[in-house]
């Protein structure tokens, strides 16, 4: 277990209105196979050190399960920005990030009760570019890590949904350019950015595969592709643990990226 990773816990006796918190935060409860399990983001920020998960049911009884999480080493990226003002925002730009960050805030806290099928598909099929946490530097100036994952793919090739779930966010944002997040349910969320257009509004009931919208580059980016990303409790974790290993075949290349 590493930050930016995902713990998996198989509850045994698994009721409905039983409860399953990662230190103090509550976690997604899904169904895989015959079994349950817990599945627990742990963010880039987490500390390395002991963690408990606490399994709560609805007759009182709480049982406890500590795991430790270990240091993980992320590299460095460096990208060139043409576009200053996504690097160093105007003061206007700053206000808009503000009020953009509460969406983004709303949108990746966002809990529904439904159970969701953690049976994720490729949104496009395409080389990688940049993965998950990096740490980031644009035109030299560190950044927040980067916390998705890049697919490159060409200007208009459609993305489809990861897995069944509803849209609960769409719009233009400054670093993300359009983006939409869809909520599978549990608290786990995949969000779909740098958009050359968005074909989805919230409430929309999407199934694995609908198409949501189209590769863009839109935002902070140095060239067309996808940016997808999976929150979860709250925290962006490497899409990489929920994808299906089959694509891409091509080999990870670190040319470009954006956010
Ligand atoms: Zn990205």
């Amino acid at each position: 277990l590493v930050p930016g990773g995902v713990a998996l816990l198989r509850l045994t006796d698994f009721q409905q209105g039983t409860e399953v918190y990662f230190d103090n935060q509550r976690v997604a409860v899904v169904p895989v196979q015959d079994s349950w399990l817990a599945l627990a983001g742990i963010g880039l920020s987490k500390k390395p050190g002991e963690y408990q998960f606490s399994i709560r049911r609805s007759d009182g009884l709480t049982v406890n399960s500590t795991v430790e999480v270990k240091y993980k080493a992320y590299e460095e990226q460096h990208l060139t920005i043409k576009n200053k003002r996504k690097v160093n925002p105007n003061k206007t730009d700053m206000e808009r990030i503000s009020r953009e960050r509460e969406r983004k805030q709303a949108a990746k806290t966002h809990w529904s009760d439904t159970y969701p099928e953690v049976d994720f598909i490729w949104p496009v099929n395409g080389e990688i570019s940049s993965i998950f946490g990096l740490r980031r530097f644009f035109n030299e100036q560190e950044r927040n890590p980067h916390n998705g994952l890049d697919i490159a793919a060409a200007e208009g090739t459609p993305v489809q949904v990861a897995a069944d779930g509803t849209v609960i966010e769409t719009g233009d944002f400054f670093f993300s350019g359009n983006m939409v997040y869809v909520d599978h349910g549990q608290g786990l969320i995949s969000l779909y950015a740098h958009l050359s257009r968005i074909d989805v509004k919230p409430g929309d009931r999407l199934k694995r595969g609908d198409i949501l919208g189209a590769v863009g580059q839109t935002g902070r980016v140095t060239g067309a592709h996808l940016h997808f990303a999976v929150m979860t409790n709250g925290v962006l974790v490497d899409p990489l643990y929920l994808l299906p290993e089959k694509q891409p075949n091509a080999p990870v290349q670190l040319s470009g990226g954006d956010q």
